[in-house]
């Protein structure tokens, strides 16, 4: 199997690279954010639970956000090529458990794609989708900049994690989709 983590700040890039590389590689593209968002149409209780945080640009705890991702890798078991994360993990323990599931799965993380994208460009980027993506947290300006505050404190020390197993590969995630998606196509294909 061929197990991809794409990593990087909100607004970096992640679900639009996810969707081609998942194509390119015969992967199973899941994100966690639209996970979330799907719950949350549902108006499911996880769905509910998610929104409280999700509201504030705060991450969901990380025991409702890991038994969501566990329950979609059971659905698709034996079933796909791989996965490609989007948006997950976010915290150590998310990492932690992550390489449990995969390991009894008799699989693990190939390789992590990190996008790395200045805080003044995400927040414009974000600020862009927002008028045409429909989420309340790509609107507000303070929910964008904690969302980064989050990705700084909470969630960029996750990269620590691979780094220690050799599996990371940093990219820079300005410039035109085409390119970008190019340099990951190139890395995945010179690691595998
Ligand atoms: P972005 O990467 O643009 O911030 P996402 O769609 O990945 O957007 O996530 C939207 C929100 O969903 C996050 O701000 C957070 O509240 C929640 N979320 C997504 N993934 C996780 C995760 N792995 N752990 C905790 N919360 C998450």
């Amino acid at each position: 199997m061929t197990n991809l983590i794409l990593f990087g700040p909100p607004g970096s890039g992640k679900g639009t690279q996810a969707v081609k590389l998942a194509e390119s590689f015969h992967l199973l593209h899941i994100s966690t954010g639209d996970l979330f968002r799907s719950e949350l149409k549902n108006e499911t209780p996880l769905g509910m639970e998610a929104k409280k945080y999700i509201d504030k640009g705060e991450l969901v705890p990380d025991e409702v956000t890991i038994g969501m991702l566990s329950n979609k890798l059971d659905e698709h078991e034996g079933k796909v090529d791989g996965f490609i994360f989007d948006g997950f993990p976010r915290t150590q323990p998310q990492a932690e458990a992550l390489d449990k599931l995969l390991e009894l799965k008799g699989t693990t993380i190939s390789l992590v794609l990190a996008l790395e994208v200045p805080e003044d460009e995400i927040v414009q980027r974000i600020k862009e989708r927002g008028k045409t993506s429909g989420r309340a947290d790509d609107l507000d300006d303070s929910i964008i900049r904690n969302r980064f505050q989050v990705y700084l404190k909470e969630t960029a020390q996750v990269l620590d994690h691979y780094k220690k197993a050799d599996k990371v590969i940093v990219l820079n995630g300005v410039g035109s989709i085409e390119d970008i998606s190019q340099a990951l196509v190139v890395a995945i294909s010179k690691a595998k």
